[in-house]
């Protein structure tokens, strides 16, 4: 147990909770059906493959093939070097936002797969990965002090999000639960598996704010 327990937990790093909608032309969608590598590559030889039906800017239907810009996640057993991912633009006359996707998977801004951040989050219930390359220990302790911090701003998210289960979930860890406890009462309520709790959180908050993020 922690030792500051009976205290709220810290305030998160200020890049974990700004949000990206108003601020920026476009940005990341984060496809939440694409959970595994061999899914996102067939998606990916496909044009349509992620192809969102309007653009979340100015509702425009029409997304063309922009580029394909390349990911590099570090230190997970089975991912390729390079993952490339796909860009749209919006075709409107005065829009012209383009929209990365990303696959469910993979860490927003952290260089990494999110079951490797998992396994050193909550290593009690993931599966071994034996021979994963190890994380760099400075790069251990920025996780898990992003896990022990305050996760208020996503739970007045959830609160506010319209969704009952997501409420009941908010009112149920409260404004001074850590993004340790969110995670896995979150996990609980929506009965999500180990290796995919943080994508499946991440998931939602960043649909819910573009741009928040869990870690
Ligand atoms: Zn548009």
């Amino acid at each position: 147990m922690s030792p500051s327990i009976g205290l709220p937990p810290p305030d998160p790093e200020t890049c974990l909770v700004t949000s990206r909608v108003s601020r920026f032309k476009g940005g990341t969608l984060i496809d939440d059906e694409v959970h595994d590598l061999e899914t996102h590559e067939r998606r990916l030889c496909d044009p349509d493959g992620y192809r969102p039906c309007r653009c979340p800017r100015c509702g425009h239907g029409v997304l063309h093939v922009h580029c394909y810009p390349e990911r590099h996640p570090r230190g997970e057993l089975g991912m390729p070097a390079v993952v490339r991912i796909v860009q749209y633009v919006c075709a409107a006359a005065g829009c012209g936002a383009t929209w990365r996707i990303l696959p469910m998977f993979l860490a927003r801004h952290l260089w990494r797969a999110w079951k490797t951040v998992e396994r050193v989050v909550m290593p009690a219930s993931m599966p071994r990965s034996a021979g994963a390359p190890t994380v760099p220990a400075r790069t251990e302790r920025r996780w898990r002090g992003r896990f022990a911090a305050s996760a208020r701003i996503l739970v007045v998210l959830l609160a506010a999000s319209g969704g009952m289960a997501l409420e009941a979930l908010a009112s149920h860890v409260g404004l001074d639960a850590s993004r340790a406890e969110l995670t896995e009462a979150h996990a609980d309520a929506a009965r999500v598996m180990p290796a995919a709790r943080l994508a499946a959180l991440a998931e939602l908050v960043h649909r819910l704010e573009r741009g928040v993020r869990l870690m």
